[in-house]
């Protein structure tokens, strides 16, 4: 049976499907949906594997979603930013009636706790 991964002097190592090196298991990132609970590429070519992703759908984006939010914002920004404003301030009177904490409401641990309302 053609195998994954393998033990070599202690060290369990998995080929990677990209590069078709055989590394030490860490270089991989955890993944519970693939097979041996880690992906089949090596952290290095998931990197490389991504910048070339995003390379392929930059025009992509320019022309859908973010680029129709930014032509938004740029035809009225004086309208966008009152838009921005108020949406802030129903969402803090939203949080501050559901007793949610405020984003810069840390204990003295760090944590954020819980504000009456
Ligand atoms: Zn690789």
């Amino acid at each position: 049976m053609k195998s994954k991964q393998r033990v070599r002097d202690d060290v369990l190592e998995r080929k990677c499907h990209r590069c078709g090196e055989w590394l030490w298991i860490e270089e991989f990132v955890k993944s519970k949906q693939c097979a041996g609970g880690r992906r089949p590429v090596c952290k290095a070519c998931r990197c490389e594997q991504k910048r070339e992703w995003r390379l392929a759908k930059i025009d992509l984006y320019k022309a859908t979603e973010r680029g129709r939010r930014k032509r938004l914002y740029w035809s009225n920004p004086e309208r966008s930013r009152r838009i921005g404003r108020i949406s802030r301030a129903k969402y803090l009177t939203k949080s501050r009636a559901r007793g949610l904490p405020r984003h810069n409401e840390r204990d003295e641990f760090g944590r954020f706790r819980k504000v009456a309302a």
